[in-house]
């Protein structure tokens, strides 16, 4: 079979399921951001569907969704170059969703380690959603025939399972329909740990605010959870190797090299030997240059929502010129009669 050219295409989301944070900036947002060039179209959803696998709050989720495209524009997406748009308005999202829950195997759910984590050991509590999770990011991404996809470290096994979903698909059809997506994890802050608990990531769910850097905390909020994030009691090393066995210190450091733009490397080589009573306020002082314009120019966007529900709303007209002819395809190749007459 000839392999077909996909035109070069980024997808990414992230779920309206509480405050954006300092990892989900340098994790995924930034880079959409620099993925935002005349190379790729680039598609960025806020993911209510993923949302709801877990209980929100509806007050607080209609909240959640429009900070979270002020987010996503005060970091630098631009409306007009790249798609913004909330999934739940592009139905196409959970239809094909649909047809990757028989395509994907209960084996290779039961494998993922966001369900076990999310789920707990009440796993029969858990929703049906929350383990179906997977499938439907497979179609957020598939739905698009996106050929790239930049996310944090947390989501390479799901970005493998999706590949593993187009395989499936174009093996069982005998096509070559879906594109194999490549994950695009790229920076010196890939995975943003909590600083609480280094061997945790930072989440938007974590109950434990002190825990994670919000995008719209104050310098003073910011300050006060450097201050307070637990480290060792060691002064920092010279060299990268002195990180090992070190999460606490490791997360700052490059949470630091991310924020100026510097390899870990560089960042030893001026802070080395440095104690942590001097360093955190460096870090804080950066932090608060970096993330404070961003804030600002949320709350400023805040101010009119009903700007954002028109991008959202334009953000998903343009999305489904692109979705409605994908899902009519892959039914005619399943076998849906009146797929091609739609
Ligand atoms: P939740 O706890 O509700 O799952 P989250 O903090 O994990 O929220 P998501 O909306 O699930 O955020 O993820 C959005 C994007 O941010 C994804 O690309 C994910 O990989 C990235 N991301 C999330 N947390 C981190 C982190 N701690 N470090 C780096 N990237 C992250
Ligand atoms: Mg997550």
């Amino acid at each position: 079979m000839t392999q077909t050219q996909f035109t070069p295409r980024v997808f990414s989301g992230a779920q309206p399921s509480g405050n954006l944070h300092l990892g989900n900036y340098l994790g995924a947002l930034r880079n959409w951001v620099r993925m935002q060039s005349d190379e790729f179209e680039t598609i960025y959803c806020m993911v209510d569907l993923h949302a709801i696998t877990v209980w929100q709050d509806p007050a607080e989720l209609r909240h959640a969704t429009r900070e979270l495209c002020a987010g996503y524009i005060a970091s630098g997406l631009n409306p007009e170059k790249s798609i913004l748009f909330n999934q739940s308005q592009v139905p196409e999202h959970a239809q094909l969703g649909w047809v990757f829950n028989c395509v994907a195997r209960m084996g290779w759910m039961q494998r993922m380690t966001q369900w076990k984590d999310k789920a707990g050991k009440n796993t029969q509590n858990a929703s049906l959603g929350l383990f179906a999770y997977p499938s439907l990011m497979a179609a957020d991404i598939l739905i698009y025939h996106a050929t790239h996809v930049p996310v944090g470290d947390d989501q390479k096994q799901h970005l493998e399972l999706t590949r593993d979903i187009a395989i499936k698909f174009n093996n069982d059809f005998g096509v070559d329909f879906f594109p194999i997506t490549e994950p695009v994890i790229e920076g010196a802050a890939t995975r943003v740990m909590s600083l609480r608990d280094g061997s945790k990531k930072m989440s938007k769910s974590d109950p434990s605010d002190m825990s994670r850097i919000n995008m719209t905390d104050d310098a003073d909020t910011i300050a006060k959870k450097i201050r307070k994030a637990k480290t060792d009691p060691d002064a920092l090393p010279s060299e990268a190797d002195g990180l090992d066995d070190r999460p606490e210190a490791r997360n700052l450091v490059n949470i630091y090299a991310a924020l100026s733009d510097q390899s870990v490397e560089q960042v030893l080589s001026d802070v080395g030997g440095k104690q942590f009573g001097d360093f955190k306020p460096m870090l804080a002082d950066l932090a608060v240059e970096k993330l404070s314009p961003i804030s600002s120019e949320m709350a400023r966007l805040m101010n009119d929502q009903s700007e954002i529900d028109r991008i959202l709303a334009r953000g998903a007209e343009r999305a489904r010129e692109i979705t409605v002819p994908i899902l009519r395809q892959t039914y005619e190749i399943v076998g849906m009669v009146g797929a091609s007459t739609r």
